[in-house]
């Protein structure tokens, strides 16, 4: 059984965590990418193995 990995929907990089709110408190809905700042309830669940498949890179988008 392989963990499922979320990444980004807009930069489609694994660099998503959950964000915080402005209080502090973790808001378990929303994900923000530290790639490219993306914050919202959107993401894209993955196997591993189509990390590899699908060629998604972790090196800096020239976006
Ligand atoms: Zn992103």
């Amino acid at each position: 059984m392989m963990t499922r990995i979320k990444i980004c929907p807009k930069c489609k990089k694994p660099t998503l965590k959950n964000a915080v709110n402005v209080s502090g408190w973790l808001a378990p809905d929303l994900y923000e990418c530290t790639n490219c700042r993306y914050i919202g309830s959107l993401f894209l669940e993955i196997d591993p193995k189509d990390l590899k498949e699908k060629n998604i890179s972790f090196e800096e988008s020239s976006d």
